[in-house]
Protein backbone atom coordinates (compact mmCIF):
# COMPACT_ATOMS: atom_id res chain seq x y z
CA UNK A 1 0.00 0.00 0.00
CA UNK A 2 1.01 3.85 -0.39
CA UNK A 3 -0.49 6.78 1.28
CA UNK A 4 -3.86 8.15 0.04
CA UNK A 5 -6.47 11.00 2.33
CA UNK A 6 -9.73 9.01 3.00
CA UNK A 7 -12.53 11.36 3.89
CA UNK A 8 -16.56 10.65 4.38
CA UNK A 9 -19.21 12.32 2.20
CA UNK A 10 -21.65 13.89 4.83
CA UNK A 11 -24.01 14.71 1.79
CA UNK A 12 -24.21 14.53 -2.08
CA UNK A 13 -23.22 18.07 -2.37
CA UNK A 14 -19.82 17.48 -0.17
CA UNK A 15 -19.22 14.32 -2.53
CA UNK A 16 -19.89 15.79 -5.60
CA UNK A 17 -17.13 18.82 -4.60
CA UNK A 18 -14.46 15.93 -3.47
CA UNK A 19 -15.17 14.66 -6.79
CA UNK A 20 -14.66 17.73 -8.47
CA UNK A 21 -11.58 18.64 -6.80
CA UNK A 22 -10.56 14.62 -7.86
CA UNK A 23 -11.20 12.62 -5.43
CA UNK A 24 -12.34 8.92 -6.00
CA UNK A 25 -15.87 7.44 -5.40
CA UNK A 26 -15.50 4.41 -3.10
CA UNK A 27 -18.57 2.34 -1.19
CA UNK A 28 -18.26 -1.09 -1.30
CA UNK A 29 -14.37 -1.23 -2.17
CA UNK A 30 -14.64 -4.73 -3.17
CA UNK A 31 -12.43 -4.06 -6.71
CA UNK A 32 -10.86 -0.83 -5.98
CA UNK A 33 -9.47 -1.49 -2.26
CA UNK A 34 -7.65 -5.01 -4.02
CA UNK A 35 -6.62 -2.65 -7.15
CA UNK A 36 -4.97 -0.36 -4.86
CA UNK A 37 -3.65 -3.40 -2.69
CA UNK A 38 -1.95 -4.48 -5.82
CA UNK A 39 -0.98 -0.69 -6.83
CA UNK A 40 -2.68 -1.19 -9.95
CA UNK A 41 -4.45 2.04 -8.63
CA UNK A 42 -2.97 4.90 -7.02
CA UNK A 43 -5.74 7.23 -6.16
CA UNK A 44 -4.42 10.14 -3.80
CA UNK A 45 -8.02 10.77 -2.51
CA UNK A 46 -11.11 8.03 -1.35
CA UNK A 47 -14.02 9.70 -1.08
CA UNK A 48 -16.48 7.43 0.88
CA UNK A 49 -19.93 7.60 -0.56
CA UNK A 50 -21.47 4.78 1.31
CA UNK A 51 -23.63 7.15 3.43
CA UNK A 52 -25.87 8.97 0.48
CA UNK A 53 -29.09 8.44 0.53
CA UNK A 54 -28.51 6.21 -2.95
CA UNK A 55 -29.94 2.40 -1.68
CA UNK A 56 -33.72 2.61 -2.49
CA UNK A 57 -35.25 0.56 -5.41
CA UNK A 58 -38.24 1.72 -6.24
CA UNK A 59 -41.05 1.74 -8.93
CA UNK A 60 -40.87 4.26 -11.55
CA UNK A 61 -43.79 6.20 -13.15
CA UNK A 62 -43.69 4.43 -16.59
CA UNK A 63 -43.65 0.91 -14.34
CA UNK A 64 -40.01 0.52 -14.54
CA UNK A 65 -37.61 0.21 -12.09
CA UNK A 66 -35.09 2.17 -10.65
CA UNK A 67 -31.80 0.66 -8.41
CA UNK A 68 -30.10 3.37 -6.42
CA UNK A 69 -26.50 2.99 -6.98
CA UNK A 70 -25.84 2.02 -3.43
CA UNK A 71 -27.87 -0.92 -3.24
CA UNK A 72 -25.65 -3.63 -2.78
CA UNK A 73 -25.66 -6.79 -4.66
CA UNK A 74 -27.58 -8.56 -2.57
CA UNK A 75 -30.37 -6.55 -1.79
CA UNK A 76 -31.10 -5.88 -5.55
CA UNK A 77 -30.61 -9.69 -6.22
CA UNK A 78 -33.35 -10.69 -2.92
CA UNK A 79 -35.93 -7.72 -4.26
CA UNK A 80 -39.31 -9.13 -4.83
CA UNK A 81 -39.74 -6.88 -7.50
CA UNK A 82 -36.65 -7.38 -9.26
CA UNK A 83 -37.23 -11.73 -8.47
CA UNK A 84 -40.46 -11.01 -10.10
CA UNK A 85 -40.22 -8.70 -12.75
CA UNK A 86 -36.73 -9.09 -14.02
CA UNK A 87 -34.94 -12.51 -12.86
CA UNK A 88 -32.63 -12.07 -15.29
CA UNK A 89 -30.80 -9.22 -12.91
CA UNK A 90 -31.47 -11.13 -9.97
CA UNK A 91 -29.62 -14.28 -11.67
CA UNK A 92 -26.95 -12.49 -12.95
CA UNK A 93 -26.22 -10.86 -9.53
CA UNK A 94 -26.21 -14.38 -7.65
CA UNK A 95 -23.96 -15.82 -10.55
CA UNK A 96 -21.58 -12.82 -10.09
CA UNK A 97 -19.65 -13.40 -6.56
CA UNK A 98 -19.74 -14.83 -3.38
CA UNK A 99 -22.06 -13.98 -0.92
CA UNK A 100 -19.79 -11.88 1.21
CA UNK A 101 -18.95 -9.90 -1.62
CA UNK A 102 -22.50 -9.57 -3.03
CA UNK A 103 -22.94 -8.31 0.74
CA UNK A 104 -20.63 -5.31 0.55
CA UNK A 105 -20.74 -4.51 -3.79
CA UNK A 106 -23.08 -2.04 -4.48
CA UNK A 107 -24.88 -1.76 -8.04
CA UNK A 108 -23.45 1.28 -8.80
CA UNK A 109 -19.40 -0.41 -8.06
CA UNK A 110 -20.49 -3.42 -10.09
CA UNK A 111 -20.95 -1.32 -13.78
CA UNK A 112 -17.77 0.41 -12.66
CA UNK A 113 -15.75 -2.63 -11.72
CA UNK A 114 -12.55 -3.21 -13.75
CA UNK A 115 -11.39 -6.19 -15.87
CA UNK A 116 -10.11 -9.18 -14.92
CA UNK A 117 -6.70 -9.28 -17.95
CA UNK A 118 -4.14 -10.41 -15.72
CA UNK A 119 -1.91 -8.57 -17.07
CA UNK A 120 -3.94 -5.34 -16.16
CA UNK A 121 -3.12 -6.75 -12.53
CA UNK A 122 0.45 -7.09 -13.26
CA UNK A 123 2.19 -4.24 -12.78
CA UNK A 124 5.30 -5.70 -14.56
CA UNK A 125 3.44 -6.60 -17.46
CA UNK A 126 2.62 -4.16 -20.63
CA UNK A 127 -0.94 -2.82 -20.62
CA UNK A 128 -2.37 0.07 -22.53
CA UNK A 129 -5.40 0.08 -20.03
CA UNK A 130 -3.67 0.55 -16.77
CA UNK A 131 -0.62 2.34 -18.76
CA UNK A 132 -1.63 4.19 -21.28
CA UNK A 133 0.83 3.78 -24.35
CA UNK A 134 2.66 0.62 -22.78
CA UNK A 135 1.58 -1.70 -24.93
CA UNK A 136 -1.06 -4.42 -24.49
CA UNK A 137 0.88 -8.26 -23.57
CA UNK A 138 -2.52 -10.15 -23.92
CA UNK A 139 -2.34 -9.49 -27.25
CA UNK A 140 0.85 -11.93 -27.90
CA UNK A 141 0.31 -13.47 -24.57
CA UNK A 142 -2.20 -15.99 -23.30
CA UNK A 143 -5.52 -14.52 -24.09
CA UNK A 144 -8.30 -17.29 -23.57
CA UNK A 145 -10.00 -15.59 -21.56
CA UNK A 146 -10.42 -12.62 -23.32
CA UNK A 147 -12.40 -10.55 -26.09
CA UNK A 148 -13.32 -11.69 -29.49
CA UNK A 149 -15.93 -8.66 -29.89
CA UNK A 150 -15.43 -5.26 -29.75
CA UNK A 151 -11.69 -5.24 -29.39
CA UNK A 152 -9.00 -3.29 -30.87
CA UNK A 153 -5.26 -3.09 -31.92
CA UNK A 154 -4.70 -1.48 -28.22
CA UNK A 155 -6.91 -4.10 -25.97
CA UNK A 156 -9.03 -7.16 -25.81
CA UNK A 157 -9.94 -7.23 -22.48
CA UNK A 158 -13.83 -8.09 -21.48
CA UNK A 159 -15.79 -6.44 -18.96
CA UNK A 160 -16.25 -8.43 -16.10
CA UNK A 161 -19.67 -7.78 -14.64
CA UNK A 162 -22.36 -10.11 -15.02
CA UNK A 163 -25.45 -7.71 -14.16
CA UNK A 164 -24.41 -5.23 -16.67
CA UNK A 165 -25.04 -7.88 -19.59
CA UNK A 166 -28.72 -8.18 -17.82
CA UNK A 167 -28.43 -4.09 -18.27
CA UNK A 168 -27.68 -3.94 -21.34
CA UNK A 169 -30.35 -6.78 -22.99
CA UNK A 170 -32.95 -4.29 -20.85
CA UNK A 171 -31.09 -1.45 -22.08
CA UNK A 172 -31.31 0.13 -19.13
CA UNK A 173 -30.04 3.63 -18.44
CA UNK A 174 -27.47 4.86 -16.16
CA UNK A 175 -28.52 7.97 -13.67
CA UNK A 176 -25.51 10.49 -13.43
CA UNK A 177 -25.07 13.54 -11.31
CA UNK A 178 -22.12 15.88 -11.59
CA UNK A 179 -20.86 19.59 -11.29
CA UNK A 180 -22.78 19.99 -14.98
CA UNK A 181 -26.51 18.57 -12.87
CA UNK A 182 -28.19 15.33 -13.65
CA UNK A 183 -28.31 13.46 -16.87
CA UNK A 184 -29.20 9.87 -17.62
CA UNK A 185 -27.59 7.60 -20.17
CA UNK A 186 -28.39 4.66 -21.90
CA UNK A 187 -26.79 1.73 -20.94
CA UNK A 188 -24.89 0.85 -24.23
CA UNK A 189 -23.62 4.30 -24.29
CA UNK A 190 -22.25 4.70 -20.69
CA UNK A 191 -19.36 1.68 -21.17
CA UNK A 192 -16.87 2.56 -23.89
CA UNK A 193 -14.92 0.16 -26.27
CA UNK A 194 -11.23 0.38 -25.68
CA UNK A 195 -10.32 1.92 -29.22
CA UNK A 196 -7.51 3.99 -29.00
CA UNK A 197 -7.72 4.82 -25.09
CA UNK A 198 -8.49 1.93 -22.95
CA UNK A 199 -7.86 3.16 -19.91
CA UNK A 200 -11.40 5.47 -20.72
CA UNK A 201 -14.52 2.73 -19.63
CA UNK A 202 -16.88 5.02 -18.80
CA UNK A 203 -18.76 8.05 -20.25
CA UNK A 204 -18.53 9.90 -16.75
CA UNK A 205 -17.14 13.49 -16.60
CA UNK A 206 -14.35 14.35 -13.74
CA UNK A 207 -16.60 14.48 -10.53
CA UNK A 208 -19.82 12.36 -11.70
CA UNK A 209 -21.87 9.93 -9.62
CA UNK A 210 -23.90 7.23 -10.55
CA UNK A 211 -26.69 7.72 -8.86
CA UNK A 212 -29.04 4.52 -9.94
CA UNK A 213 -29.64 2.31 -13.04
CA UNK A 214 -32.89 2.34 -14.77
CA UNK A 215 -34.52 -0.38 -16.36
CA UNK A 216 -37.62 0.63 -18.60
CA UNK A 217 -41.00 -1.16 -18.55
CA UNK A 218 -41.79 -3.92 -20.47
CA UNK A 219 -44.73 -5.42 -22.01
CA UNK A 220 -46.25 -8.34 -19.46
CA UNK A 221 -45.61 -11.31 -19.26
CA UNK A 222 -41.92 -10.97 -20.12
CA UNK A 223 -39.74 -13.55 -19.35
CA UNK A 224 -35.85 -13.51 -18.60
CA UNK A 225 -33.23 -15.31 -17.09
CA UNK A 226 -29.40 -15.44 -17.24
CA UNK A 227 -26.68 -18.48 -17.93
CA UNK A 228 -23.38 -18.01 -17.49
CA UNK A 229 -20.65 -20.98 -18.46
CA UNK A 230 -17.23 -20.78 -16.63
CA UNK A 231 -14.30 -23.24 -15.99
CA UNK A 232 -16.12 -23.94 -12.90
CA UNK A 233 -19.21 -23.74 -11.40
CA UNK A 234 -18.81 -21.06 -8.64
CA UNK A 235 -16.94 -17.88 -8.21
CA UNK A 236 -15.73 -17.68 -11.58
CA UNK A 237 -16.07 -15.24 -14.23
CA UNK A 238 -18.10 -15.40 -17.39
CA UNK A 239 -16.70 -17.46 -20.51
CA UNK A 240 -19.50 -16.73 -22.52
CA UNK A 241 -22.68 -15.74 -20.91
CA UNK A 242 -26.40 -14.90 -22.57
CA UNK A 243 -29.23 -12.13 -20.75
CA UNK A 244 -32.20 -13.25 -22.65
CA UNK A 245 -36.03 -11.49 -21.93
CA UNK A 246 -38.98 -12.60 -24.38
CA UNK A 247 -42.41 -11.40 -24.14
CA UNK A 248 -44.77 -14.25 -25.99
CA UNK A 249 -47.94 -12.83 -26.80
CA UNK A 250 -50.51 -14.98 -28.74
CA UNK A 251 -47.81 -18.07 -29.61
CA UNK A 252 -45.45 -15.00 -31.23
CA UNK A 253 -42.41 -13.64 -30.10
CA UNK A 254 -43.13 -9.51 -29.74
CA UNK A 255 -40.33 -8.33 -27.82
CA UNK A 256 -36.74 -9.76 -27.42
CA UNK A 257 -33.84 -8.77 -25.40
CA UNK A 258 -30.58 -10.55 -25.41
CA UNK A 259 -27.02 -9.65 -24.78
CA UNK A 260 -23.61 -11.49 -24.09
CA UNK A 261 -20.82 -11.59 -21.71
CA UNK A 262 -17.38 -12.93 -21.43
CA UNK A 263 -17.04 -12.11 -25.40
CA UNK A 264 -16.90 -8.34 -25.30
CA UNK A 265 -14.87 -5.30 -24.42
CA UNK A 266 -18.62 -4.23 -23.42
CA UNK A 267 -21.83 -6.22 -22.45
CA UNK A 268 -22.44 -7.39 -25.77
CA UNK A 269 -25.93 -6.55 -27.22
CA UNK A 270 -27.05 -8.79 -29.93
CA UNK A 271 -29.59 -6.90 -32.36
CA UNK A 272 -29.51 -9.58 -35.08
CA UNK A 273 -30.38 -12.51 -32.53
CA UNK A 274 -33.42 -10.19 -31.66
CA UNK A 275 -34.79 -9.40 -35.62
CA UNK A 276 -34.61 -12.84 -35.76
CA UNK A 277 -36.99 -13.59 -32.97
CA UNK A 278 -39.35 -10.94 -33.46
CA UNK A 279 -42.31 -12.18 -35.23
CA UNK A 280 -41.55 -15.57 -35.50
CA UNK A 281 -42.73 -18.61 -33.46
CA UNK A 282 -40.68 -20.01 -30.49
CA UNK A 283 -39.14 -23.28 -31.80
CA UNK A 284 -36.09 -25.81 -31.85
CA UNK A 285 -35.44 -24.38 -35.49
CA UNK A 286 -36.11 -20.91 -34.36
CA UNK A 287 -33.44 -21.09 -31.29
CA UNK A 288 -30.48 -22.37 -33.52
CA UNK A 289 -31.02 -20.17 -36.57
CA UNK A 290 -31.34 -16.56 -34.40
CA UNK A 291 -28.10 -17.84 -32.12
CA UNK A 292 -26.27 -18.80 -35.11
CA UNK A 293 -25.73 -14.61 -35.85
CA UNK A 294 -24.58 -14.40 -31.91
CA UNK A 295 -20.99 -14.29 -32.96
CA UNK A 296 -21.00 -12.16 -35.81
CA UNK A 297 -18.18 -10.07 -36.13
CA UNK A 298 -16.23 -12.03 -33.76
CA UNK A 299 -12.71 -11.35 -33.95
CA UNK A 300 -10.96 -14.17 -31.68
CA UNK A 301 -7.38 -14.67 -30.82
CA UNK A 302 -4.69 -17.36 -30.19
CA UNK A 303 -6.10 -18.78 -27.69
CA UNK A 304 -10.25 -18.08 -27.55
CA UNK A 305 -11.67 -19.37 -30.77
CA UNK A 306 -13.45 -21.48 -28.98
CA UNK A 307 -15.52 -18.72 -28.10
CA UNK A 308 -17.20 -18.55 -30.70
CA UNK A 309 -18.77 -21.91 -30.96
CA UNK A 310 -19.42 -21.48 -27.21
CA UNK A 311 -20.69 -18.18 -27.37
CA UNK A 312 -23.56 -19.69 -30.60
CA UNK A 313 -24.22 -22.63 -28.20
CA UNK A 314 -25.03 -20.39 -24.76
CA UNK A 315 -27.06 -18.21 -26.33
CA UNK A 316 -29.33 -20.97 -28.47
CA UNK A 317 -29.54 -22.82 -25.10
CA UNK A 318 -30.71 -19.50 -23.04
CA UNK A 319 -33.06 -19.01 -25.81
CA UNK A 320 -34.63 -22.35 -25.09
CA UNK A 321 -35.13 -22.02 -21.46
CA UNK A 322 -36.30 -18.59 -21.47
CA UNK A 323 -38.63 -19.45 -25.07
CA UNK A 324 -39.71 -22.73 -23.56
CA UNK A 325 -41.01 -21.35 -20.36
CA UNK A 326 -42.64 -18.34 -21.50
FE1 LIG B 1 -4.11 -4.32 -20.72
FE2 LIG B 1 -6.28 -4.57 -22.21
FE3 LIG B 1 -4.04 -5.64 -23.03
FE4 LIG B 1 -5.24 -6.66 -20.87
S1 LIG B 1 -6.04 -6.69 -22.92
S2 LIG B 1 -3.05 -6.23 -21.14
S3 LIG B 1 -6.19 -4.82 -20.00
S4 LIG B 1 -4.42 -3.46 -22.74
Amino acid sequence: MYPFSFTKAPSTREALEAGRRGGRYIAGGTTLVDLMRETVERPETLVDISGLPLDEITVTERGGLRIGALVTMSEAAAHRKVRTTYPVVSQALELSASAQLRNMATIGGNIMQRTRCTYFRDVTAACNKREPGSGCAAREGYNRTHAILGTSEDCVATHPSDAAVAFAALEARVHLLGPGGERAVPFAEFLLRPGRTPNREQALTKGELITAVEIPAYPRPLKSGYLKVRDRQSYEFALTSAAVALHIRGGVIREAKVAAGGVGTVPWKLPAVERALIGERPSERLWARAAASAADGARPLKHNRFKVELLQRTVERQLRIVGDNA
